[in-house]
């Protein structure tokens, strides 16, 4: 027992020493949303491990955002996305070391899909164009927003 105890501290300055590299190199142990895999990530805001769980997360989210599609209204839905939005970019500005240029480009993507949402909101309303539609345009421009927070430096 103690023979095996002090084997394992003898490995003590290796792992410092590996841990130490890792951060010198801006790496981080992450643990995958989908898979619960540990990653090597360059930051922690990566979640996923890689692409096939990154596509497995896509494939979720629009379950999910169909699911509550189908349960709300367009103008409900609209809302959520708003929030969506800003939880997205209230988690940038929290996060240390997140490019200022990057968050300027979410705040300055965020004005404009409000813009147009609120012009095709009142389409919808006026019937010049169907919910669907809307609801679908939504969708995509949350797409927006996710790349614009998780997008690699
Ligand atoms: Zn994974």
């Amino acid at each position: 027992m103690t023979e095996s105890v002090s084997a394992y501290a003898s490995l003590y300055p290796l792992i410092t020493y590996y841990l130490n590299r890792l951060n010198d190199w801006g790496l981080c142990f992450r643990k995958c949303k989908v898979c619960g895999r540990i990653f090597l990530a360059k930051s922690q805001r990566y979640g996923l491990c890689g692409d096939k769980c990154r596509k497995k997360q896509a494939l979720q989210n629009k379950r999910e955002f169909d699911e509550r599609a189908r349960k709300n209204n367009y103008d409900l839905l609209y809302k959520n996305e708003c929030q969506n939005w800003r939880n997205k970019i209230n988690k940038a500005k929290k996060t240390e070391g997140f490019p200022a240029d990057r968050l300027e480009e979410m705040l300055t993507a965020f004005e404009a899909f409000k813009k147009e949402a609120l012009q095709r909101k009142k389409a919808v309303k006026e019937r010049t164009a169907n919910p669907k539609e809307f609801t679908d345009w939504l969708y995509q421009q949350s797409d927006i927003i996710l790349r614009l927070s998780e997008k690699s430096s």
